[in-house]
């Protein structure tokens, strides 16, 4: 098999973009890929599975990661936990294997900083309505955490022109295929396939 450097991916964009399906949707093209599940400390929403969706902790279990530098990452999103397991990210990398990430702005700008070679993609709705109207037809949050869902969504659309692409999901179909290109041709990418050069 041809030698190649293993990529970490970071996808963010506000809460209810649809960024979960689009992820599943274009890392079903690939085979060396880890998709890193991410600990919290809010509840699990109907449908969502302990150790695919998230790692559904308590807020002293997570603190106490904190403390022992278990995260890659981590920050505070509308009042709860969330945070990279570094353990698995770093030992799938280690293997070769490609990770993706799905983190908001905070810990995404704490990943590249410490990893610069990280490859980063921002998904938007078509517009701000678009996302209101998926907040709610999710009919999982109260009015209140839909209102700081938005006021969170609006503070990271700010953030976007950090990314290095630009993703607008008007369309899932259209979303993942542009994040499969945006993948694939991160791998034929000098750098990544310099491996194959040396003896
Ligand atoms: P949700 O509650 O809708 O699943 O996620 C809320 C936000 O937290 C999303 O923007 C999601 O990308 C982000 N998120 C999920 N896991 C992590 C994580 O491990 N670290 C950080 N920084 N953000 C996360």
């Amino acid at each position: 098999m041809m030698k190649k450097t293993a990529k970490l991916f970071i996808i963010s964009g506000p809460s209810g973009v649809g960024k979960s399906t689009v992820i599943h949707r274009a890392l079903q093209n690939f085979t060396d890929f880890y998709f890193s599940v991410s600990a919290t400390t809010r509840c699990a929403r109907p449908g969502e599975k302990e150790g695919i969706d998230y790692f559904f902790i308590g807020k002293e279990e997570f603190e106490k990661g904190i403390q022992n530098q278990q995260f890659l990452e981590y920050t505070c999103y509308c009042e709860n936990y969330y945070g990279t397991p570094r353990k698995a990210v770093e030992e799938h990398l280690n293997l070769g294997y490609n990770v993706l990430l799905d983190i908001e702005i905070e810990g995404a700008s704490q990943v590249k900083q410490h990893m610069p070679d990280s490859v980063t993609v921002f998904i938007v709705p078509p517009d701000l309505q678009e996302l209101e109207r998926r907040l709610r037809s999710r009919g999982t949050d109260s009015e209140d955490k839909i209102a700081g869902r938005l006021a969170r969504a609006k503070k990271e659309f700010e953030k976007a022109p950090d990314y290095d692409y630009l993703i607008i999901n008007d369309n899932v179909e259209n979303a993942s295929q542009e994040l499969t290109a945006i993948i694939q041709a991160e791998q034929f990418r000098y750098d990544c396939r310099k491996a194959v050069l040396e003896v």
